[in-house]
């Protein structure tokens, strides 16, 4: 649809439709589309739910001339003067002088010289920190919000609303476009949860509670407001978990393995290493599953290492033994392959070859493929989703695996169980979240956990580096690819349209292989290159054929090179904490001590925050302080298709909103099992934009 009018006599006016892409609104260019993608929102109705993350008002504000040494504080004024002042330890520091009606007070950013570019006197400034005690008193800013000149600095008699915001756009230019357009669009949100729920739960109505978290008059109003989208959220997430349940209880039959011990303990003999505590309790679930008469459904997390692939080759022998065939899906070809390497070295003393089915495979090897797939012997096939494509066709399925599987949409997930009469089905992940939480997320899977590593795993030891530490970094790296490993250097491109960011990549790669590194042999990864070219680096990495890899946040998950040692990550702060541990799960695969380089300088706030990850090794406790420090949202990266997450609700800290939102799925389905009603057809609608997996429960096709 286009917003430029209609066509032809170009009288009629495009139909107005919440659906509308934001590109289309006036004030966004192609630069801004971009970087509103970046921030989730393609659509006007996007835009309207871009919610604040914060609000200041007077009641939270303090007068500059009250500050005391200790306190923490935000604050709000002009700047009057200001500089980049060095220090003797050789760290540069942006000083402004901050002034509001009562008084004024210097502010001190130490390391942040480059503040001197975008802060100018007469900004008024935002900033929240804490004052010190440095000749007199002192701020130091953890969070600094730029409101520019043209603001009337001063915070009495209004809330500011503080909005998520990217680079290439500035939380002032989200607020701006939001107010520029929240009267005009406003009228189009409808109300669509029964009458009944808003009465019992106090909640606001949906246009009202947008209007309350974008222009509140009172902070009061603000979370109001925001009560009702978390609400709606966590009522959604019941919905679905209470129907999946529903489900599952009528419809699931499936197939009674037989425990042989034929396959598995012949596999369980040949292993080179035991089994950890963890694998053990986790293969002894799913047998129980698959020897049961109902229909497996199990979800098996693990911190990245933990040994995921063999506790799913214990449940493929199992269906092997039974005169099943088992299939295992991975994301890119290249985890395909690794697995089936994998595989193949496992089972050599068992007499199995996994099949594996990849696109790339030449015509005729595929055609091998598919005829032993289709042949009678259980066969082992492990691959991309080339293998729920059509040609694929097995003679009797019994186990489904899909590795990584958060990276698959649903449908792709759904499509491998269809390719046999009800097959077990395992996911695997390597985002950990708790299991208290992972009830309220998967709601109808079983959910099997590897909480420890294999013995011997050298943890890796993760630091924090200034930006003037930066050539003693690179030192390091040089001498750790001088005794034969190798490296990652990582830069923070999280979606792929990102033009800036990759031009800074391509630009560090570019001048680290003229210059620092022009004696090792240096490749680039981004999401722009071809599935193949991308493959083609990593092969030649993972052979040992690359000293050091400098790459977007490509870089595949489930990957194995246990000679790579190092990873330096630049920008550490635009990284989610669970999205750094991950990255850091590349290193210390192998018998060598390991390391993570975070490298920059930050904001004392995000200095806090990335302590997280330098203090812990342990996945869980990252994924749930990420979960603690920005909700759901962050937690998977930007792969998650669809899953029922949150965006503005906090299952850890809105108990009670939970509760309420129980009580009211309960009530709304036990009314109305599979919401077809009438009066819910708003609901429907809703789920069915929002969740993939509402069109397997609900029947949204
Ligand atoms: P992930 O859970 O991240 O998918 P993998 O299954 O790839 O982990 O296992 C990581 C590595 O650990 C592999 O090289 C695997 O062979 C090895 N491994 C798995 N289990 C054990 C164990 N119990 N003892 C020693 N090494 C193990
Ligand atoms: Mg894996």
């Amino acid at each position: 649809m286009s917003a430029a009018g209609g066509s032809g006599g170009g009288r009629t006016a495009p139909r107005r439709s919440l659906d509308m892409q934001a590109m289309y609104l006036q004030g966004v260019g192609p630069a801004r589309a971009e970087a509103l993608r970046r921030l989730g929102i393609f659509t006007v109705r996007d835009l309207l739910m871009h919610v604040p993350h914060r609000y200041e008002d007077a009641s939270t504000i303090s007068p500059v001339n009250r500050l005391r040494v200790g306190d923490d504080a935000t604050i709000f004024g002009r700047v009057i003067s200001k500089g980049v002042i060095p220090t003797r330890k050789g760290l540069r520091v942006f000083q402004a002088v901050v002034k509001d009606p009562g008084g004024m007070i210097e502010c001190a950013w130490p390391g942040q010289p480059f503040l001197d570019r975008s802060i100018n006197v007469g900004d008024a400034l935002l900033l929240a920190g804490s004052v010190r005690f440095f000749h007199g008193r002192q701020f130091a800013p953890r969070e600094t919000i730029n409101l520019g000149a043209d603001d009337d600095a001063t915070a009495e008699g209004r809330v500011l609303a503080v909005y998520p915001a990217t680079e290439g756009l500035s939380f002032k230019q989200v607020r701006h476009l939001v107010h520029r357009h929240l009267d005009d669009w406003l009228p189009l949100v409808t109300e669509y949860l029964p009458e009944w729920m808003l009465r019992d739960t106090g909640i606001p109505p949906l246009p009202e509670a947008l209007r309350m978290v974008h222009r509140p008059a009172t902070l009061d109003d603000a979370r109001r407001g925001r009560g009702r989208l978390a609400f709606e959220e966590l009522l959604f997430v019941q919905v679905l978990h209470i129907r999946a349940r529903a489900l599952s209880r009528t419809a699931r039959v499936g197939i009674r393995f037989e425990n042989r011990r034929d396959l598995t303990s012949k596999l369980k003999a040949a292993l080179p290493f035991e089994l950890t505590a963890a694998q053990v309790r986790a293969t002894r679930e799913i047998v129980r599953d698959m020897t049961s008469g109902e229909r497996m459904h199990r979800l098996l997390q693990g911190d990245v290492g933990s040994g995921k692939t063999v506790v799913a080759l214990f449940a493929c022998l199992l269906a092997m033994e039974n005169g099943y065939a088992a299939a295992m899906m991975a994301p890119t070809e290249l985890l395909a392959e690794q697995h089936a390497d994998t595989m193949t070295r496992l089972l050599a003393p068992l007499g199995i070859v996994p099949v594996l089915v990849t696109g790339s495979l030449g015509a005729k090897a595929r055609r091998a493929a598919a005829t032993h797939i289709a042949g009678a012997e259980p066969v082992l096939a492990v691959g991309t989703h080339a293998l729920v494509q059509e040609g694929v066709k097995f003679a009797r399925l019994g186990l489904a695996v899909v590795d990584e599987q958060h990276r698959f949409g649903v449908e792709q997930r759904l499509a491998l169980g269809k390719k046999g009469e009800r097959p077990d089905v395992l996911l695997m992940s390597a985002t950990p979240i708790p299991r208290s939480l992972a009830l309220t997320v998967y709601g109808d899977l079983d959910v099997s956990i590897l909480d420890e590593l294999p013995p011997g795993r050298q943890p890796v030891t993760t630091v924090r580096r200034q930006e003037k530490s930066r050539a003693k970094v690179y030192d390091f790296l040089d001498a750790q690819v001088a005794k034969g490993r190798q490296a990652y250097l990582v830069f923070p491109i999280i979606e792929e349209s990102d033009k800036v960011a990759l031009k800074a990549a391509t630009k560090a790669f570019e001048e680290l292989r003229a210059g620092r590194f022009a004696h090792r042999r240096m490749e680039l990864l981004h999401g722009r290159l071809s599935s193949d070219e991308k493959d083609d680096v990593m092969r030649r990495f993972r052979a040992g054929g690359v000293d050091l890899l400098v790459s977007t946040t490509v870089i595949e998950v489930g990957i194995d090179v246990p000679n790579a040692t190092v990873m330096v990550i630049e920008h550490p702060e635009r990284f989610g904490l669970s999205q750094i541990h991950q990255l850091r799960g590349r290193v210390g695969r192998g018998a060598e001590e390991s390391f993570c380089i975070l490298l920059g300088d930050m904001s004392p706030e995000s200095e806090e925050r990335l302590g997280v990850v330098v203090h812990t090794n342990d996945g869980f406790k990252v994924a749930e302080a990420d979960l603690r420090l920005r909700g759901m949202g962050d937690l998977f990266g930007q792969r998650q298709h669809g899953e029922a997450t949150f965006r503005v609700a906090n299952p850890l800290r809105d108990v009670e909103l939970n509760e309420a939102a129980r009580e009211a799925a309960i009530r709304l389905l036990g009314s109305d099992p599979d919401l077809s009603s009438k009066a819910n057809h708003g609901i429907r609608q809703v789920l069915k934009r929002r969740y993939d997996r509402a069109m397997e429960l609900f029947q949204t096709g």
